[in-house]
């Protein structure tokens, strides 16, 4: 069953995951607030009544944690990140209709009324399992007070996340060695009675869930593997002070000391933001109701059959890649299970390195948001830089360079420029737009940039969106280069008029396709088309509509990134990562970024992409190596017979000095078949064997593909 197609007849909410309220934002975060807030503007453009809503996540052992090290209380300590978030995303233009917090009153009751909801249902039960404890405190140590190994991958792992490994949830009592982050001792396990939501009940709703689900691909295919097998119960309940209650009044056992485990109320505060904005706003304007209940159908999940599709609103979740399991397994869950709407996309964010490795808060490898503002930056640069780098759920590398390389080239030299010479030409010579038609050729250019905005928002593709103006700016360039107006003034005032009326029309389908990502900028090149109102107001075909017919001299709409100023960033960033310890305990993260790891240091990625074409002419091969010899005055070579089905290849490599020549017979190895032919040291090399690193560790295959199966 597919969906609509946006606009749909019916409200739709877009949210972005909740930044935990223990630390100062940075750009992995905002990659995710810029992605959601340029899709809602873009739906809105397209005629969707669109709600954005976040809030900031108070509650659950990373706040707890980290207030314990400050000494003060959690609420006292999340408040205050809260007030600064709030404060904070507006100067991103991240532009929430409602920004909430998950402490608030709204998803208290909410939340509360979602647990009760389970246990009407029947998909809450009791049962004792065993808790890590702190016998020098003797208290538990719920997730992130504990630390240890990870039963899935075996990587370091959290109480409740393998964040550097699988990324896995971890259910209490699952995580190996463990030990107290709070003392630094091995805990021991103590058992204590706790709730859980009985998944397995849902687990063939989940199945029909994932193949309904539109968004990013890691969202839609990683959850397949997770719902293998019977779904392992949820732990709801924590045994600490800070979080909502429990509502004891299930008629089932003692729960009165008991917390919600912060994954449940953190997922419902998207509905509570929205039922906020709609009691702001009235439900005549926005009915949150119409977009997150199922309209009067039955009361509860399981009497609904599972291949039942929600006649509600359009629910679209932007998150981090780090949280796919919550939001694509035991979100919707815990909806159903509540008799709540099921998202109808979940688009999933890569992650944010800096100057090509791993961005690490532990080792202040970041780039923060009151950085950026501080070095005097127009937001929607930024936003321009994280929109375009990449496509959703790649990664993107943030470099001050890049950033500059990028401001200069694409904003500054294309955008900026088309639509300053254009406008000044115009003002100049017809005191604003001439007064002609528009050509055919540009009317049907920027017919089909409304077109392809239209697919970009549809196909959730923010990046295609934000290259719509830099697409219109290029043709815009490269006309008046042909065409030379100033040329024409006195030779053929016609053509010139047709030319600068052409370009005047082009400026104001920028300012209107831009708007979604350069929010900021495309106000302001409206403003200098003399344009009335809001460009956030009008709609797409409003790029076709003739701009008025006077307008002021026009300002440049970008300004240049000096090369002084980023040399001054980059050092600055420099001495900050050398100033700390490399083994620095991690003291910050949100539910929204992920990437705190510290990796070794790595090559950066190449940013220029081939195309499958080239892949395809990469002929890649299993083989075996048959025999292995040393090559004469050459201390790191060696001469090796490789068996890839076919034939039997000779080819020289530099494994000498780092593999037992003894050992590499029998060794499958990956053979790049068709590179071209050499004489190194006088010994004929027909292909070569692929390695990793300066270790030279041999690709091998892990199952046993015949010798010669090509690599694809
Ligand atoms: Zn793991």
């Amino acid at each position: 069953m597919s969906h609509d197609e946006f606009p749909t007849d019916d409200p739709a909410v877009v949210t972005c995951g909740l930044p935990y309220a223990n630390g100062d934002l940075h750009v992995g975060h905002l990659r995710t607030y810029v992605a959601g807030d340029a899709l809602s503007r873009g739906l809105r453009r397209i005629g969707q009544q669109t709600a954005f809503v976040c809030g900031s996540d108070m509650h659950g052992t990373p706040v707890a944690v980290n207030a314990a090290e400050d000494g003060v209380e959690p609420r006292e300590f999340a408040q205050e990140y809260h007030e600064t978030y709030a404060e904070t995303f507006p100067k991103f233009n991240v532009e929430f209709d409602n920004y909430g917090h998950t402490d608030d009153a709204t998803n208290t009751e909410l939340t509360q009324e979602f647990v009760r909801s389970w246990v009407d249902g029947d998909h809450v039960h009791e049962k004792e399992i065993e808790v890590a404890w702190d016998t020098e405190e003797d208290q538990p140590l719920p997730d992130r007070f504990v630390e240890g190994t990870c039963p899935y991958c075996g990587e370091q792992a959290r109480g409740d996340e393998c964040d550097e490994g699988c990324q896995r949830h971890l259910e209490p009592g699952d995580i190996e060695d463990p030990v107290s982050t709070i003392t630094g001792n091995p805990a021991e396990y103590r058992t204590r009675e706790h709730k859980f939501l009985r998944l397995a009940d849902f687990q063939d709703y989940l199945q029909g869930f994932l193949d309904r689900i539109e968004g990013t691909d890691n969202a839609k295919n990683q959850p397949r593997e997770w719902i293998e097998g019977e779904l392992q119960d949820l732990c709801i309940t924590r045994d600490m002070d800070w979080g909502i209650d429990y509502p004891a009044d299930d008629g089932e056992g003692d729960a009165e000391d008991l917390v919600l485990y912060v994954w449940v109320d953190a997922p419902i505060e998207y509905v509570a933001s929205t039922k906020q904005y709609s009691e702001r706003v009235g439900a005549d304007e926005y009915d949150w109701e119409q977009v997150w209940k199922i309209g009067g159908e039955t009361e509860h999940g399981t009497e609904w059959d599972d291949d039942w599709t929600a006649e509600s609103g359009d629910i679209v979740h932007v998150i981090g890649r780090d949280i796919i399991q919550h939001h694509a397994v035991f979100w919707p869950a815990m909806l159903r299970g509540a008799g709540y709407n099921e998202p109808r996309s979940i688009l999933a964010t890569g992650f944010v390195g800096i100057d090509g490795k791993a961005l690490s808060t532990s080792r202040n490898r970041a780039v923060w948001a009151d950085e950026y503002l501080a070095a005097g930056f127009h937001p929607d640069l930024f936003r321009y830089y994280i929109a375009t780098g990449a496509g959703l759920e790649t990664d993107v590398d943030f470099s001050w360079d890049r950033f500059a390389e990028r401001v200069n080239g694409e904003l500054v030299g294309n955008v900026g420029n088309f639509a300053y010479r254009s406008l000044l030409f115009a003002h100049r010579n017809y005191d604003g737009t001439p007064d002609t038609d528009v050509s055919d050729d540009v009317r049907e250019r920027i017919e089909s940039a409304i077109a392809e905005f239209r697919s970009a928002v549809r196909a959730y593709d923010v990046r295609a969106l934000a290259e719509l103006a830099t697409d219109l700016s290029n043709y815009g360039n490269e006309y008046i280069q042909r065409s030379e107006p100033w040329n024409l003034v006195d030779d053929d005032p016609e053509r010139a008029r047709q030319v600068i009326r052409d370009c005047v029309q082009l400026a104001k389908a920028v300012a209107v396709v831009m708007q979604p990502v350069l929010p900021g900028k495309a106000e302001r090149l409206w403003g200098q088309l003399g344009e009335a109102g809001s460009v956030a107001d009008v709609s797409l075909e409003t790029a076709l509509e003739t701009p008025p017919v006077t307008f002021d001299e026009p300002e440049e709409l970008f300004e240049q990134v000096e090369d002084d100023h980023v040399e001054a960033l980059n050092d600055e960033l420099q001495t900050r990562v050398e100033s700390e310890p490399a083994d620095g305990s991690e003291t910050d993260d949100a539910s929204a970024d992920g990437a705190d790891d510290d990796t070794p240091d790595l090559e950066p990625l190449e940013t220029d992409r081939i195309s499958f074409g080239d892949f395809e002419g990469v002929d890649m091969r299993v083989g075996e190596i048959v025999s292995a010899e040393s090559v004469a005055d050459a201390d790191k070579l060696l001469k090796l017979e490789v068996d890839i089905g076919h034939e039997v290849r000779q080819v020289v490599a530099g494994l000498a000095e780092l593999h037992d020549v003894e050992e590499l017979p029998g060794t499958r190895v990956i053979l790049l078949a068709n590179m071209e032919q050499a004489t190194i040291f006088g010994v004929e090399s027909n292909g070569m064997v692929l390695a990793a690193g300066d270790e030279a560790d041999l690709l091998t295959t892990h199952e046993d593909a015949p010798l010669g199966t090509r690599v694809q």
